[in-house]
């Protein structure tokens, strides 16, 4: 664990604080700039309400095809609730992606494809 603000790694147990769903988060203090922040601080769960728990769960029966309303209902959320868990942890996923095929090889590879259905046309 370390200061999320001065990246200090002298930091203490500072109490805890119990979320919706009973999960305990435990807190800190860092004792180099005195900044306040818990286990999740930092993280993409960090502002959510919900324990991250919940949002995994729910996260899971998304991508096997459960719908946006489906889920919100299931889990006794509104469907926006669900769609912004989606864009957080969007973001937080192209954070870590590697970096995408650039356009240019992709054209070569359809070039290819064309040439090759081009030689197989009968002469004219
Ligand atoms: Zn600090």
């Amino acid at each position: 664990m370390h200061c999320p603000e001065c990246e200090s790694q002298q930091v203490v147990k500072n109490g805890k604080v119990t979320l919706q769903g009973g999960v305990v988060v435990q807190k800190y203090v860092c004792k180099v700039c005195r900044k306040q922040f818990n286990e999740r601080t930092g993280t993409p769960m960090a502002r959510l309400r919900t324990s991250s728990t919940i949002v995994t769960l729910a996260m899971n029966v998304r991508t096997e095809g459960w719908g946006v309303r489906a889920t919100g209902r299931s889990f006794g959320k509104s469907h926006s609730t669900i769609l912004r868990w989606e864009e957080r942890l969007a973001n937080q996923l192209n954070q870590w992606s590697p970096t995408a095929p650039k356009t240019a090889d992709l054209r070569v590879e359809g070039d290819e494809v064309y040439t090759r259905v081009g030689e197989n046309l009968p002469p004219q």
